[in-house]
């Protein structure tokens, strides 16, 4: 039972978000001809449906990375084609069973302190958007995550039409070798993943790269960002000079300038937690 699970909030320019919230954000861009949407989330609920209520139009799938938050919901939607990196293309298997246990498992937990803390905000603070309340977990005995290989790879500066308006691939490796950003000159939109986020940074994974992630958003700073649009969590939206912040705070990263300090990482596994402007970055010991 996944009715409301997911939240649109539209941004006018055919621009919106398609939000599981508090998990993950996807976006779909609808040109003259066809409509992009840019990851397909977590596949709890079927994101097919939430397209359909914007557009008819055919669809193209792309997905930032190969994370299964970012595409386990590549198999419900009725897409024309499946894009993704070049470096990715190997890893779109089935996702164990178990990963999606100890998800649910940790999202049940985010779900009661976030329930508590709207609770407080509602009462006090304010600072929770009321479009992109988080939702309960529903009954996910049926969720799975099959194979989805894409279907077509994207590279470096390939043009992706669709009629009217088109969005250039970006590669900007370093959360995962396979990160993908896409940039739309004409409106100044930069959609994300996990490249840009309003939250913690998982720079510390075992293919993860500080220094080649901190390349990846330099190159990014210097785009004449109106809107960039980011990969998770309740802040969807943030500015050029957000993109600046993180950019640089990678580059004093990457540089030694910083050291952060040593905390439990998600898995358990002892990890650098360096604070920034709204964003932290977790980093390898
Ligand atoms: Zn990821």
């Amino acid at each position: 039972m996944t009715d409301g699970w997911f939240a649109v909030r539209a941004y006018g320019s055919g621009v919106h978000l398609i939000s599981e919230p508090g998990h993950v954000n996807s976006y779909l861009v609808v040109g003259d001809e066809r409509a992009l949407l840019f990851d397909t989330g977590l596949g709890i609920g079927n994101i097919d449906d939430a397209v359909r209520g914007i557009t008819d139009l055919p669809v193209v799938v792309v997905n930032s990375h190969h994370h299964f938050d970012h595409r386990g919901g590549n198999q419900h939607v009725a897409a024309t084609e499946f894009l993704s990196h070049s470096s990715g293309v190997d890893l779109y298997g089935e996702i164990p069973s178990a990963e999606l246990t100890d998800y649910v498992a940790a999202a049940k937990r985010m779900f009661e302190t976030y329930s508590r803390f709207r609770e407080l905000d509602k009462v006090k603070f304010f600072l929770t958007p009321d479009d992109l309340t988080m939702r309960p977990i529903p009954d996910l005995g049926a969720w799975s995550i099959p194979a989805t290989p894409p279907t077509r790879v994207l590279d470096h500066g390939d043009v992706i039409d669709l009629g009217g308006r088109s969005l250039v691939a970006l590669h900007t490796p370093g959360h995962v070798p396979d990160s993908l950003c896409l940039w739309e000159e004409d409106t100044g939109f930069l959609f994300c993943g996990d490249t840009l986020l309003t939250t913690t940074y998982w720079a510390h994974l075992p293919d993860s790269d500080v220094a080649v992630f901190a390349a990846s958003l330099s190159a990014l700073a210097e785009l004449p960002v109106t809107k960039a649009f980011v990969g998770h969590n309740l802040v969807a939206d943030v500015d050029r000079a957000f993109v600046r912040r993180v950019a640089d705070a990678f580059a004093q990263l990457a540089a030694g300038q910083v050291v952060g300090e040593t905390v439990d990482g998600p898995h358990g596994v002892p990890v650098r937690r360096t604070e920034g402007d709204g964003f932290a970055i977790l980093s390898r010991m």
